[in-house]
């Protein structure tokens, strides 16, 4: 055996050591699947070579030449839908599109297999080890050449595609040069050792050389960035899809990792250094910047955080720096969150100003009611006030001794009325007129107010009569207020403009108290009580007239007036 033949094994030997290493220490997925049929395919172009040299059978060295073509057309397939895997276009194969791809790859190699009329090769010198291609040989040079060609296309669009992280842009470029060396050496061998045959030595083992070295550039990208490492991936995957934005900073301060959605908040890239008080100083910030730049640099805290706003792109972000440290507390540099509150800030300004707009229209609602109930107190007052005398009217005096009765009988409290006539008053129209009449009437109102209590309440009865409801008041006070309402009168001069002389009036007043209260009908019966009440305060002012005018007389109480429907709830 020759030492060429040594040496295809010692390469085989090689590439299974690799092999069996990268299956024992990755965990198996469609990846690592596509990789290791990939690497399969490599190992059996030198195991071909190899077994092409130590078997005499023309047949069976034959067949290893064809296997080893035959493997090369499944590598070049092979290849292809492991860029394609690379390229991350995973969603777009499904079994027919692998079918379709490895197609012309199992054609071919059928023909080479079978080589018809040896098209394909035929022995030089009695066997394989020496040959002459025929034009199969081209075509299968063809399909690979479009396989690479293929692959190419697939990794330098990744290349190009802003969407590419710079480790895969990285791991690409690796790749890509241990295309360019199996090429060169495939190419190498086939100008050397094909077309050039007939001038040259044969040169053994270029393409195997070829393909050791290319595994070799592959067996480096998988495990300098752990391309099968799923953790590492799905890390990646959720780091790139999260919505906040993610920038990992060194001690120095220089950008060693971003994710996508970094670049809606600042524009930097992997290399650049980052500056903390450019990026504040280009935003607007809260109270809290010195403190928050004071923990950024001191390291003191876990977790600092500032609120932001970018009027540039129109955003509210949340900014939220962590220092690195290593297991001895050594700083290894920072990690920043850049969180959108866009919208939550928005939603909170739209509710402040929905808020606004309520409280406006309750303050409008407020002065509404108040100016309503101001209009209604108005209204009340014109209802039961007499407009010529500004006391109550009788509607407000029979409402308000209903109530009070009511209340005053259940607490068993005497009460009393005072009935008062100007004495002559028709004299005074007939003398001064009407007009002088009015005032008079409203002076004499006014006289009495001012000698009444509080709680007494003085009402215009009619004419030129007025009823004093004295509440809690027995005969012998309210005979007191009733001489003082008489004596108020007959001493009040009215002083009218038109005259020299004032004019003075006198009244004649009634007094009925009640010390014992006819409670027991009153409710039902209100309305005939008061009658009964007035008719019988009536009579003391009727006397007082009779016996001549300006004077006092009580209702005669002995016996107790009795009214019609107390007897009558007696008699029942
Ligand atoms: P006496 O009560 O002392 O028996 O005599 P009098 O003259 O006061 O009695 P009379 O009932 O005859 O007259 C009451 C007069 O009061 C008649 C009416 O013109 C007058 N009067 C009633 N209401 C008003 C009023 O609102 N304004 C004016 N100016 N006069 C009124
Ligand atoms: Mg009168
Ligand atoms: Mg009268």
């Amino acid at each position: 055996m020759s030492l060429s033949m040594w040496y295809d094994l010692c390469l085989l030997t090689l590439l299974s050591v690799l092999f069996i290493y990268i299956f024992f220490t990755v965990r198996i997925t469609n990846l690592h699947k596509v990789y290791f049929i990939f690497h399969f395919f490599i190992m059996l172009w030198p195991l071909c070579q190899f077994a092409t040299h130590v078997v005499q059978d023309l047949e069976v060295q034959f067949f290893f030449v064809s296997l080893s073509f035959a493997s090369s057309l499944m590598l070049a397939s092979g290849w292809l839908l492991f860029t394609l895997f690379l390229a991350g276009n995973t969603k777009r194969l499904n079994r027919k599109s692998v079918g379709l791809l490895f197609t012309p790859a199992l054609l071919v190699s059928i023909c080479v297999m079978i080589n018809p009329l040896h098209s394909f090769a035929s022995p030089a010198a009695d066997n394989y080890i020496n040959r002459t291609y025929g034009p199969l040989f081209w075509i299968t040079l063809i399909v690979l050449t479009g396989y690479f060609l293929s692959s190419l296309v697939v990794l330098l669009r990744t290349l190009r595609s802003p969407a590419s992280s710079r480790s895969l842009k990285k791991q690409i470029r690796i790749v890509l040069w241990g295309i360019c060396v199996l090429v060169a050496f495939a190419g190498t061998d086939v100008i050397l050792n094909v077309v050039l045959q007939d001038f040259l030595p044969i040169i053994p083992g270029l393409t195997s050389l070829g393909m050791f070295i290319t595994d070799l550039f592959f067996v480096f990208v998988i495990t300098r960035y752990k391309v099968f490492d799923l953790v590492t991936i799905a890390h990646e995957d959720i780091i790139n899809t999260i919505p906040h934005g993610i920038l990992v900073l060194d001690e120095e301060e220089s950008v060693i990792e971003t994710n996508r959605a970094l670049h809606l908040f600042v524009d930097i890239e992997v290399g650049d250094t980052f500056d903390i008080e450019t990026l504040l100083s280009s935003v607007r910030t809260g109270d809290n910047l010195q403190h928050f730049i004071a923990q950024y640099k001191l390291r003191e805290t876990d977790l600092s955080e500032i609120e932001l706003f970018s009027e540039q792109r129109n955003l509210h972000f949340i900014l939220q720096t962590s220092p690195i440290f290593d297991a001895k507390r050594i700083p290894l540099g920072h990690i920043f969150i850049f969180r959108d509150v866009t919208q939550e800030r928005s939603l909170v300004q739209e509710l402040n100003r929905q808020n606004e707009l309520l409280h406006e229209q309750n303050r409008s609602l407020d002065r509404t009611r108040l100016d309503l109930s101001l209009a209604n107190r108005r209204l009340e007052e014109l209802a039961l006030t007499d407009s010529l005398t500004h006391c109550y009217n009788r509607y407000y005096l029979t409402q308000r001794l209903s109530q009070e009765l009511n209340a005053t009988a259940e607490q068993r409290l005497p009460f009393s009325l005072i009935l008062f006539d100007i004495d002559f008053f028709k004299t005074i129209n007939d003398r001064y007129g009407h007009v002088a009449g009015d005032e008079v009437l409203y002076r004499t109102a006014q006289a009495v107010k001012q000698c009444i209590r509080s709680t007494d309440i003085l009402a215009r009865y009619g004419g030129e009569e007025f009823m004093l409801y004295l509440p809690y008041t027995n005969n012998k006070t309210a005979k007191k207020i009733a001489e003082q309402v008489r004596y108020a009168v007959e001493s009040n001069m009215v002083h009218l403009e038109q005259l020299v002389e004032p004019i003075s009036v006198t009244v004649s007043v009634g007094v009925l108290s009640i010390q014992d209260l006819h409670h027991v009908q009153i409710g039902e019966n209100m309305k005939e009580y008061l009658n009964f009440l007035f008719s019988e305060v009536d009579k003391p002012l009727y006397r007082a007239k009779k016996n001549g005018r300006n004077r006092v007389e009580l209702a005669d109480m002995t016996p107790l007036p009795d009214w019609p429907f107390k007897q009558s709830a007696h008699n029942n």
